[in-house]
């Protein structure tokens, strides 16, 4: 496979780019190598600048639920730019979507959208503090939340403590507000609630992507649940990738509990910059112009973005129950394949499967939190990815990312990777 192209544009990008990419997961850092340059996409392929073409199981990280160039997402985004690209003012889109997303969710009788995950997360957080009157946070290591600067923590001298900044350029002074629990492990989450009277909110992955794929325990979250109800702190559901990947009710329908707040990101906007989070009308109503608490966004509910995520939601409520069962047995198909692969090949590995959402540990535990995720083999993970990359799979480049099925896969597809893969294992025993 030559890369020639690649590997020059990489050179070209780092002169101008820092590390040459505009989000650091993309620079190929934990798996090594050059990160392939994009042409263009087609369904479940993409097409790298050396015209070398790979099936994409990584989709823009989750967003892509209907493969590369959907034509009908493709004909609302061209109709909408015609239109103008930019107001600043309501359009009818922004609450045709609203009234969409709301309506498959009991909890949240109202949403607002901004530009990113990060951003919905971020704006999130404010609305509890304002609306609790209280100032501290929990989150669980392990999850990912955007890069906000209260988020972007660390476990200091123990868990269940005020957390440390895991980033220069965040104030010790914004971090101490959030304390740290322990994926799946309720007795942390309780010492937290000991070590302070202050807790705004709790915002968990109830099906965390970012570590890997690993689902939180239905008992874990219908206790973390009580517990917040308990200590009048909200409960938030980060569901920005989990959102319409999971199931068509994410996480929050999956376990068929209800969080406070919501907040969604990657497929509501069907490939384009959207984040939104939602809760009931008595907490949605806090916000500015309505309430005190302040928020907003000069390109915020855009048309295009709107376009594009409405017809992404509009065709999966067409798909409905039966499209996300597809799904999962497509990704089924897949972790089993590769599970077996690697048994035939004496390697441990750990797979699991949510709606569209699939994982895999080079790890011979079950992984249940982030300590787990770590004792995977991520030397021999860097390896397997190298070589699925050479013949035309591609796979996340870290250990602890999620892979996603889209509706442009199909059977036959999933088996040629899992021949694929029955090879590469062989060459990594051997
Ligand atoms: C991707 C992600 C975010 C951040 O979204 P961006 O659009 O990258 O800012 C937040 N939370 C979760 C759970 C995510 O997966």
């Amino acid at each position: 496979m030559k890369t020639n192209n690649s590997i020059k544009a990489f050179q070209e990008a780092k002169e101008v780019i820092p590390g040459g990419v505009d989000s650091p997961v993309r620079a190929f850092k934990s798996v090594g190598g050059t990160p392939l340059f994009i042409d263009k996409g087609e369904g479940a392929y993409l097409i790298d600048i050396d015209g070398n073409r790979y099936i994409d199981f990584v989709q823009s990280w989750g967003p892509l639920i209907f493969g590369h160039c959907d034509p009908d997402i493709e004909e609302a985004v061209i109709a909408a730019a015609k239109k103008g690209l930019s107001f600043g003012a309501p359009t009818l889109v922004e609450s045709e979507l609203a009234k969409k997303v709301t309506d498959l969710f009991p909890n949240i009788d109202k949403i607002r959208f901004v530009s990113s995950g990060t951003e919905a997360v971020m704006s999130a957080i404010r609305l509890a503090r304002g609306y609790t009157n209280k100032d501290d946070i929990i989150k669980f290591v392990g999850c990912y939340h955007g890069h906000s600067d209260s988020l972007l923590v660390e476990a200091g001298s123990g868990m269940a403590t005020f957390g440390t900044p895991s980033s220069p350029g965040v104030p010790f002074d914004l971090t101490k507000h959030t304390l740290l629990a322990k994926y799946n492990d309720i007795d942390s989450l309780k010492k937290c609630f000991e070590n302070s009277d202050n807790i705004a909110c709790v915002i968990i992955e109830p099906i965390a992507g970012n570590m890997g794929l690993v689902p939180a325990d239905e008992k874990f979250l219908q206790e973390l649940k009580t517990l917040c109800e308990a200590n009048k702190t909200l409960l938030i559901f980060d569901e920005v990738m989990s959102g319409f990947r999971a199931g068509l009710r994410g996480a929050s329908g999956i376990y068929g509990i209800e969080a406070d707040i919501i907040t969604f990101g990657k497929v509501i906007g069907g490939g384009m910059p959207v984040g939104a989070f939602g809760a009931r009308a008595e907490i949605m109503d806090m916000l500015s112009p309505d309430g005190p608490i302040y928020q907003a966004g000069t390109l915020s509910g855009n048309p295009i973005a709107m376009s594009a995520g409405l017809a992404s939601i509009n065709k999966l409520l067409e798909g409905g129950e039966e499209l996300y069962s597809r799904f999962e047995s497509l990704a089924n198909r897949l972790s089993d394949g590769l599970k077996e692969g690697a048994k035939k090949n004496n390697i441990s590995l750990q797979t699991d499967v949510r709606g569209s959402m699939f994982g895999f540990f080079f790890n011979d535990q079950l992984v249940k939190n982030f300590d787990d995720a770590l004792k995977s083999d991520t030397k021999m993970f860097a390896k397997f990815h190298q070589l699925m990359l050479q013949r035309g799979v591609y796979f996340a480049c870290s250990q602890f990312e999620t892979g996603f099925i889209s509706t442009t896969m199909n059977e036959s597809m999933i088996d040629e990777v899992i021949t694929k893969a029955d090879e590469v294992f062989g060459l990594l025993n051997g």
